[in-house]
C-alpha cells in the first residue's frame, strides 16, 4: 500500500508550490478547534486559520449543525431565476450588520470572483450611464485574488510575472498619503475616466501584512466619490472581526461603494463570497433593455448549506463571547509585539485586532525569494505550530478560539526562532 504522502507526490499539484524545493506536504488526518493531527498523531496548532478563514476553530459543533440541517432541507439550486432561504436570509442579515448602509448582495464562491463582481459592476455601471470609464485605480502593494481581473488591480509580483503581458494596465496609488500621492489622486480623477478604486481597508494581508492609515483611504475614497468613481473595499481578508472590529470598513469615515466579502464568512468549511452595494447602484442595472443586465454568475452561487453556515457563523462572531475572545488575542498579541522589539532580527513587530506580524531581517534575498519562509516552517512544525510567512513577514492570525495556553505557546515559539537567527 502506497502512503498517502506517495499517493500525493505522484497525482497532486498544490497550490504557490514549487516541487523542486522539495518541500514536503503535511498530512493531516483530521482538525478540532485550534488543531490539525497529522497521520502520525502529531496535533499541530493552526496559526494561520486555514488561510486566514477558520474563525471559530475547526469542527464546531453550531456549525456542523447548521450544515447537516441545511443539507437535509435542500442541498443545492442553481441561483438564476430561483431563490431559498437562506440567502434571502444571509442578505438580510449581511446589510444589517455591514458598517455603511449596503443593501443588496450579489453571491459568489470565493474571493477572487467577489472581485471580479466589483470590478465588473463598477465598468458596466458605467457604461449603463452612457460613460466611458475604464480606468481603474488600485493600491500599491494590493492583493485582491488570482483570477486575471484580480490579478491585474494587485501589485505585480513574482506571482503575476508570467501573466503581465496580458493584465489590463492600473494606476497604482501610494499607501502614504503624501501630499503628492493626494495631487496625483485628482489629477488621475481629471481625466473623468476612472471607474473605480480598489483597496484593502487596514490591512494588506498577502503584499505582507502591511497597515494601511485609515485617514489616508478617507482622503482617496471622498476624491473618487466626488468625481463619481466607485469605492471597492476588499474585506475579503479582514471581514468578520479579523482587525477587531466586525469589518476594517467600520473605521474608515468614507463609505464605500462595494464592499467584497469571503475567507471568514462560513468559518473555513465552504467556499462563499459577497459583494454588497447600495440599493441605487443596483437599479441603474434595472432596464427592459437586457444589454444592461449584469451577466455574470457562478455554480455555486448562494449555495444553500454555505449560506445556512455563514448565518451560525454570524451569530458566533457577533456574540460577546466572541468580542472577548478576539479582545484577549490582541491583548496578548501586543504584549509579544513589546518583547519582539528588543531583537535585532525584528523589524517592525506590529498588532491590528487578531494579526500579529513583524519583518525579518536577513542578509540573504528579499521578500518571497528569501529562504527565510521554509526555515520558519519548518521551525514551527518541530514545535508544533503552523505557520506559513509571506516571504520575509512572519505573521500569526489564530482562530478566535485559540486559548491562552496555546497564544502563549505560538508567543514563545516566535520569540525563540527571531531569537536564534
Ligand atoms: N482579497 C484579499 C484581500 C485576499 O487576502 C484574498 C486571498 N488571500 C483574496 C482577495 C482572494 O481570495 P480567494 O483566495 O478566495 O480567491
Amino acid at each position: 500500500m502506497k502512503s498517502l504522502l506517495e499517493r500525493d507526490r505522484e497525482r497532486v499539484w498544490h497550490p504557490y508550490t514549487q516541487a523542486g524545493f522539495g518541500q514536503v506536504p503535511l498530512p493531516v488526518s483530521s482538525a478540532k478547534g485550534s488543531e490539525l493531527i497529522l497521520e502520525d498523531g502529531r496535533s499541530i496548532l493552526d496559526g494561520l486559520s486555514s488561510w486566514w478563514c477558520c474563525l471559530h476553530g475547526h469542527g464546531d459543533a453550531r456549525l456542523s449543525k447548521a450544515a447537516t440541517t441545511q443539507f437535509e432541507t435542500l442541498d443545492h439550486v442553481l441561483f438564476a431565476g430561483v431563490t431559498h432561504e437562506p440567502a434571502v436570509a444571509l442578505a438580510e442579515r449581511l446589510c444589517s450588520v455591514a458598517p455603511h448602509h449596503f443593501e443588496r448582495v450579489f453571491y459568489s464562491d470565493n474571493g477572487s470572483t467577489a472581485i471580479e463582481v466589483a470590478l465588473k459592476l463598477s465598468v458596466q455601471l458605467a457604461r449603463n450611464r452612457g460613460e466611458r470609464k475604464t480606468t481603474i485605480v488600485a493600491l500599491e502593494g494590493g492583493y485582491h485574488g488570482d483570477t486575471f481581473g484580480a490579478m491585474a488591480v494587485g501589485a505585480r509580483s513574482i506571482f503575476s510575472a508570467p501573466f503581465d503581458e496580458l493584465l489590463f494596465s492600473v494606476e497604482y496609488l501610494s499607501i502614504d498619503g503624501t501630499e503628492a500621492d493626494i495631487q496625483r489622486c485628482e489629477d488621475l480623477c481629471k481625466r473623468g475616466d476612472v471607474a473605480c478604486f480598489i483597496f484593502e481597508p487596514l490591512v494588506q494581508g498577502a503584499g505582507g501584512m502591511r497597515f494601511v492609515d485609515a485617514k489616508v483611504m478617507d482622503r482617496y475614497c471622498q476624491i473618487f466619490q466626488r468625481y463619481g468613481a466607485l469605492c471597492i473595499a476588499d474585506e475579503v481578508m479582514t471581514g468578520f472581526g479579523r482587525t477587531g472590529g466586525l469589518f476594517a470598513s467600520s473605521e474608515l469615515t468614507a463609505a464605500p461603494d462595494l464592499l467584497c466579502l469571503s475567507k471568514g464568512i462560513t468559518s473555513g468549511t465552504l467556499p462563499l463570497a459577497v459583494t454588497l452595494c447600495r440599493d441605487s447602484l443596483y437599479r441603474e442595472f434595472i432596464s427592459s433593455d437586457h444589454s444592461r443586465t449584469f451577466f455574470h454568475g457562478h455554480t455555486y452561487t448562494a449555495n444553500p448549506i454555505a449560506c445556512a453556515i455563514a448565518l451560525a457563523s454570524l451569530d458566533i462572531t457577533v456574540s460577546d463571547e466572541c468580542v472577548a475572545q478576539r479582545l484577549r488575542i490582541e491583548r496578548a498579541h501586543r504584549a509579544c509585539a513589546e518583547l519582539l522589539l528588543r531583537y535585532s532580527r525584528v523589524q517592525s513587530p506590529r498588532v491590528k485586532g487578531t494579526i500579529l506580524a513583524l519583518d525579518l531581517v536577513s542578509d540573504g534575498l528579499k521578500g518571497y525569494r528569501s529562504g527565510i519562509a521554509q526555515q520558519a516552517r519548518e521551525f514551527f512544525i518541530e514545535r508544533g505550530v503552523l505557520l506559513r510567512p509571506l516571504g520575509d513577514v512572519l505573521y500569526f492570525m489564530p482562530p478566535y478560539c485559540f486559548s491562552d495556553v496555546e497564544l502563549a505557546r505560538v508567543h514563545a515559539a516566535i520569540e525563540e526562532f527571531v531569537g536564534q537567527l
